[in-house]
């Protein structure tokens, strides 16, 4: 079965990770722009990772016979110097113009300071004004319920959200339902120590339904998976799902939220 990876880093994956995705029968993914693990000193190395992100990355990974789209975006960790984040958010449009970049993410918060509200409050700004779809990231789990909650209440205030274009990620048994009892698409993240197991996936599907669901494994430079849809999916079937109720979380979900992108132009397989 193919299926779409909408969310991993693929600038911090190996070309045996991406020939095994590949095999897998990925045949997209979404990379958001994100944290590199440590924190950047200048605007331009910024700008160079958004260059990595649309010219040097998509090239490695046609190489596979996977089409790569990204998000552009400050991340929720280097958010906490606003007038540096709002130095980067100056170099954002040019690259939002660009044919396979999605949108604006993934934006959000870490700690939930008052200067990451700040920084991510500019950034609905620019995705709004340009009409930009968005990926939020949401903290980690001691900040999660909060961070969650800081969010939906900056996007309820907002009358320019469409909430169908909008995807709120890392979400867990405390926050999927509020995500998408307000419309939003809800993403879960399958890593091996931390987030969400696929039992645990397997387990949200049968409570909530498939319904605006995204599963990805947010695969980056730490502990992590690139073929975790892969144990999703095997976790699916030995629960006794049908495979079109897999197709639908791994393959036609990514493409429906995708589609919503007016660059986004793919030739999807079927
Ligand atoms: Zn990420």
């Amino acid at each position: 079965m193919y299926f779409i990876e909408p969310h991993i880093h693929i600038a911090s994956r190996t070309t045996d990770d991406l020939q095994a995705m590949a095999r897998a029968g990925c045949v997209a993914v979404g990379e958001p722009a994100f944290w590199m693990g440590y924190d950047r000193t200048s605007v331009g190395s910024f700008y160079d990772y958004f260059r990595q992100l649309t010219e040097w990355e998509p090239t490695r990974t046609a190489r596979y016979g996977m089409r790569h789209f990204t998000w552009i975006g400050v991340n929720a960790k280097e958010a906490e110097n606003v007038s540096f984040a709002r130095e980067v958010m100056e170099k954002m449009p040019e690259f939002l113009d660009l044919p396979d970049v999605l949108g604006v993410g993934e934006i959000g918060l870490n700690k939930c300071t008052s200067n990451e509200v700040a920084t991510l409050t500019a950034l609905i700004d620019i995705a709004l004004e340009r009409g930009e779809m968005m990926l939020f990231h949401t903290p980690h789990l001691e900040h999660k319920l909060m961070g969650t909650r800081m969010i939906l209440d900056l996007l309820r205030n907002d009358n320019r959200v469409n909430r169908d274009r909008v995807w709120i990620d890392h979400c867990e048994e405390h926050t999927i339902r509020q995500v998408r009892d307000e419309g939003y698409w809800a993403g879960l993240t399958l890593y091996p120590t931390t987030k969400v197991t696929p039992e645990r996936a397997v387990d949200m599907v049968e409570i909530y339904g498939p319904e605006r669901l995204l599963v990805t494994s947010s695969a980056d430079w730490g502990p992590s998976d690139p073929l975790a849809i892969i144990a999703f999916m095997a976790a699916m079937r030995s629960r006794g799902h049908d495979e079109s109720l897999i197709r639908r979380i791994v393959y036609d979900n990514p493409l429906e939220f995708m589609r919503q992108c007016e660059r986004f132009k793919f030739g999807a397989p079927q």
